[in-house]
C-alpha cells in the first residue's frame, strides 16, 4: 500500500511546477513550492504517510467545515442557515459580489469566506479567548492531536492584510446578517485559518467525518450523525472553491482545500485523507493535491457517486 501510495506522489510532483505559493497573505510566500505530502488513515487504524508528511502548515479554509460542525451544535440547524445559505456560489471563496445583489444578504454558502466569518461569529463562549479556546479544543479531539494550536506570524500577516475580510464582514454587520463586534469576529477568525495541521491531522479528521462523528480510537462521539451528513455534502458541492463541480466529477470524495495547500478529504466508511501541497492553480487548490486525490480515487475505486 505504502508503495503505491508513494508512487502517486513521485508521480503527481512535477505538477506543483505548474502553480505558485499563494501570495495575499505575505506569510504563506514562505511555503516550499515542491513540497508535496499524503496520509490516509482507514477504518482499521491503518496509517500510511508518504512524501512530505512531516511538514507544518496552516489549515486554512479545510477549518470552514470543522467550525461549521461547531455552530450547528451550538446553535442547531434553523439560526444557522437562517444567516448562511447551502448554495453553490460559483464565484471565488473571496468574492464580496453577491452580497450586494442578493437580498436579504445571506452568504451563498459556509464554505466561501462570506459564509465562513458569519459561522465563525456563531461559536458560542463568554469572552473571544472562551471561543477561541473551544474551537481549538474541538480541532484538537478531532485530529486526536493536543498539541494543535496556531502559527503566530501567519495569523499576525492575515490580521494585517485581511482587508477584503475585514469590507465583507462589515458589510454583513451593518445588513444585520452578522452580530457582535466585527474586529473580534475577524480575529477570532483569523485564528481559526492559522491553526496549524500536517496531512495526518487532516486525514485523522477525515476519518472521523467517514465514520460520521465517533472517534475510532475512543469510540466518543465528536460531531452528531445528522451534522457529519451536511458537512460532508457541502464538501462535495462547495469543498473546493468553484472547481467543486469538476472535482465531483474527476474524484467524488468529498473535500475541502484551503490556500495554506491543505485538502481533507473523507470516504464514507473507509478512510480519512489529508494533502499537502502548497503550490496553487488558479483556483486556489492544491495543483499536485488535486492530481493525487484524481489518482486515489482511480486507483482504490474512492468516488462516492
Ligand atoms: N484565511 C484565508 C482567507 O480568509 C482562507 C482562505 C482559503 O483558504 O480559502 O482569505
Amino acid at each position: 500500500m505504502k508503495e503505491l501510495l508513494q508512487e502517486i506522489i513521485d508521480k503527481n510532483r512535477k505538477y506543483t511546477k505548474e502553480g505558485n505559493v499563494a501570495t495575499y497573505i505575505p506569510e504563506l510566500k514562505k511555503a516550499n513550492r515542491d513540497d508535496l505530502g499524503l496520509c490516509i488513515i482507514d477504518v482499521n487504524n491503518n496509517i500510511y504517510e508518504v512524501g512530505d508528511c512531516e511538514k507544518k502548515f496552516t489549515i486554512q479554509s479545510v477549518s470552514k467545515p470543522i467550525t461549521l460542525a461547531l455552530a450547528l451544535m451550538d446553535n442547531g440547524k434553523d439560526r444557522v442557515f437562517s444567516k448562511v445559505g447551502m448554495e453553490p456560489s460559483g464565484d471565488p471563496f473571496n468574492s464580496i459580489m453577491k452580497l450586494e445583489i442578493t437580498k436579504p444578504s445571506i452568504p451563498y454558502n459556509p464554505m466561501i469566506n462570506a459564509g465562513a466569518i458569519v459561522i465563525t461569529s456563531m461559536i458560542k463562549g463568554k469572552n473571544n479567548d472562551e471561543k477561541f479556546e473551544r474551537m481549538l479544543n474541538f480541532f484538537r479531539k478531532l485530529s486526536g492531536n493536543k498539541n494543535l494550536d496556531i502559527n503566530y506570524d501567519v495569523y499576525m500577516s492575515e490580521k494585517r492584510t485581511g482587508d477584503r475580510n475585514r469590507a465583507m464582514a462589515y458589510l454583513l454587520k451593518s445588513e444585520g446578517i452578522l452580530q457582535g463586534d466585527v474586529e473580534m469576529v475577524l480575529d477570532l477568525y483569523f485564528k481559526q485559518c492559522s491553526i496549524e495541521v500536517t496531512v495526518k491531522d487532516l486525514a485523522k479528521i477525515g476519518l472521523n467525518l467517514a465514520l460520521h462523528g465517533i472517534d475510532i480510537t475512543t469510540g466518543e462521539r465528536l460531531i452528531d450523525e445528522d451534522i457529519s451528513r451536511i458537512i460532508k455534502t457541502f464538501m462535495v458541492t462547495c469543498g473546493m472553491y468553484d472547481a467543486s463541480g469538476q472535482f465531483a466529477i474527476n474524484v467524488g470524495i468529498p473535500s475541502k482545500s484551503g490556500v495554506g495547500g491543505g485538502i481533507m478529504g473523507t470516504v464514507p466508511n473507509k478512510m480519512g485523507i489529508g494533502v499537502f501541497g502548497p503550490s496553487l492553480d488558479k483556483k486556489g487548490n492544491s495543483i499536485a493535491g488535486v492530481k493525487v486525490m484524481e489518482d486515489l480515487s482511480i486507483k482504490f475505486d474512492l468516488s462516492i457517486f
